[in-house]
């Protein structure tokens, strides 16, 4: 939604549509179908969450992420590392301008994430329910980078996560997190898990299912 964004953390109020890649665009027009549609008919009310880099799993490790084929995310392909699955993870550009030069973005934990449609749900019936607060970032407010994350998957599963630096992704920026003060704000939500968590419960459900629900 906010493409390339001229500071960090990212409000509501920043600009939004100049996308860096196609998923971004989709998400871009969806928002504003969604606020068309509003407006042509006032029967709808609607909430719309931004969610930053969800990740994680279920801490029962009976839910999980399964991508088809090659993950494109991180999370997902650390975890496959962690297993044996996956050699190495190829970590997509070192001379960003962040603090070790690798990629930092806003992970959240699905369950959080989860949690926020519950409190959006519930907002959405109030009285307190107004269009003009209607849109919120969904993240921690914290950025970690690429090689912390390897660093507290690493801690978190006592296995190791090889890694090589390659080329960037194209479309890829260097820094993006939330300002998640407007959802503790308007729906009484923020995070509560912590990266560690995140870590943890990813490998807890990928070392259950090393080969995805197929196996
Ligand atoms: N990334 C990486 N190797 C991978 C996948 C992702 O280095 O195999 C980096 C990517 O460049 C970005 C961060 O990890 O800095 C998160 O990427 P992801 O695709 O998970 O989410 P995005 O923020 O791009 O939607």
């Amino acid at each position: 939604m906010y493409g390339d964004p001229v500071s960090v953390p990212i409000r509501e109020d920043f600009p939004v549509g100049a996308t860096t890649n196609p998923y971004g665009t989709s998400k871009y027009m969806i928002e504003r179908i969604l606020q068309d549609l509003c407006i042509s008919d006032e029967k709808w009310k609607v909430v719309i969450l931004r969610y930053f880099n969800p990740v994680g799993a279920h801490v029962s490790g009976t839910i999980g992420e399964d991508p088809n084929g090659i993950p494109n995310n991180l999370m997902p392909f650390i975890s496959q590392v962690s297993v044996g699955k996956r050699e190495f993870l190829s970590v997509f550009g070192d001379d960003y301008d962040t603090k070790d030069g690798t990629g930092v973005r806003d992970y959240i934990h699905v369950v959080d994430l989860a949690n926020a449609h519950v409190k959006a749900l519930n907002y959405l019936n109030s009285e307190k329910f107004n269009i003009k607060n209607s849109t919120f970032n969904i993240g921690t407010g914290i950025g970690y980078s690429v090689l912390d994350m390897v660093k507290v998957y690493e801690k978190a599963s006592g296995r190791q996560v090889p890694y090589k630096i390659v080329n960037t992704r194209a479309g890829d920026i260097a820094k993006c997190y939330a300002d998640p003060s407007l959802a503790k704000e308007i729906l009484d939500w923020k995070a509560h898990k912590t990266i560690e968590d995140m870590c943890k419960d990813s490998y807890k459900w990928q070392s259950k299912n090393p080969n995805g629900y197929d196996a």
